[in-house]
């Protein structure tokens, strides 16, 4: 099961995701109607003991090892605990081994207990699903769609419909909002699309707001290769590389996204690599992404996205780089052999450098799970 919450390294990255949390009338608005019941989540320090408690899996973790982990005293712990146990989002789990006094009881997760949805605007289909608090898929849909043909209307039209049969299996008030990954170029703090490539009716659409008009839950928008970067909770220093109809590559350096100045970073497909190669649709000449599609064969294509990757790791120092998009899911070991080797023949010490490669493990749900993502992060520390 896809999950992006089950390894504990790395809560700064996810922490850092939330640079657009309630900037938008409409979605603080509904923000409050949604989390009404949410009250221990608002004091930073009862996030940061749940994120503990996450991190501890279900095997549970005592409070006298919260203490230690947060270094809040024992009081506030308790009063932590007994807040987060009237929520809900934890439960006793057991009993742990003493250290000469009585047995420590033990604290765990209650996955179940909110949930978030994650949504990916893809140009021919629409992917709408469900993560509970451990970031695990509960539920997931994709539905065909024609993005550029259809408009916003009908598309929200139909996530709308997809959102409300999701919410018939849960109670709503524990939905905590939903994450929409879309093609970029889009302004995430904003919430604003912009020139979308082929989708001219997108073009400078709020779709924060209106998804969040819309659905009633408080929303978030990332770009859709930077979501996939949420999927997986692995190295500080790492890439997600959408393949999809274009290449894009979603960043965590130092253990946060980076979005860039305008939160357009990771343009992968837009680096030249041949100034006098064939004509890209963003216009120049050469791209990448432009090579790739016009590649003659599979391999070809593969090994032409491998020297795209190598440049990344080297300009960046990664040392994980995951490949997501459904051109990976219709070859994943043929694009990994590629990419390794590539990889392998570029770096200069590849036993040094060495990069882990692999395919997203959420599958087709990488970015939407990314983008549920987005919500979970509220709520941990
Ligand atoms: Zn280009």
């Amino acid at each position: 099961m896809a999950s992006l919450s089950s390894r504990s390294t790395e809560p700064a990255d996810l922490a850092d995701s939330t640079g657009s949390t309630g900037s938008a009338g409409a979605a603080s608005a509904s923000t409050a109607r949604a989390g009404a019941n949410l009250t221990a989540l608002r004091d930073h320090n009862a996030a940061a003991v749940l994120s503990l408690v996450r991190a501890a899996g279900a095997g549970g973790v005592s409070r006298v090892e919260l203490a230690r982990g947060s270094g809040l005293t024992a009081q506030a712990i308790s009063k932590i605990v007994q807040r987060l146990l009237e929520d809900g989002l934890v439960g006793e789990s057991g009993r742990g081994a003493s250290t000469g006094g009585k047995p420590r009881t033990l604290l765990a997760l209650v996955p179940e207990a909110r949930w978030a949805l994650g949504v990916q605007l893809g140009r021919d289909a629409l992917t709408v699903l469900r993560a509970d608090l451990a970031g695990r898929v509960a539920d997931t849909r994709h539905l065909p769609i024609d993005l550029a043909e259809w408009g916003p209307g009908p598309v929200l039209d139909l996530l709308a419909e997809e959102v409300n049969r999701q919410l018939t299996a849960v109670e709503r008030e524990r939905v905590l909002g939903v994450g929409v990954a879309s093609p970029g170029p889009l302004d995430q703090q904003a919430g604003v699309l912009h020139e979308v490539t082929g989708a001219p009716a997108w073009n400078r659409m709020a779709l924060r707001d209106a998804v969040a008009d819309r659905l009633g839950l408080p929303t978030e928008i990332e770009k859709d290769s930077t979501a996939g970067v949420l999927s997986v909770l692995g190295s500080p220093n790492r890439a997600f590389i959408h393949l999809d109809h274009g290449l894009g590559a979603g960043l965590v350096l130092g253990g946060a996204v980076q979005r860039g100045a305008r939160t357009n970073a990771g343009e992968f497909g837009h680096q030249v690599l041949d100034p006098a190669g064939p004509r890209c649709r963003c216009g120049n000449r050469g791209c990448l992404e432009a090579l790739w599609q016009a590649a003659a064969t599979p391999e070809q294509a593969a090994r032409l996205l491998g020297e795209g990757v190598a440049n990344l790791v080297r300009l960046l120092d990664l040392d994980e780089v995951v490949l997501g998009g459904r051109e990976v899911a219709d070859a994943p070991e043929a694009y990994l052999a590629a990419v390794r080797e590539v990889l392998d023949a570029r770096l200069p010490d590849p036993s040094w450098q060495r990069v882990s490669l692999a395919v997203a493990p959420a599958g087709r749900d990488a970015v939407a799970l990314g983008a549920a993502g987005l919500v979970l992060t509220r709520v941990f520390g």
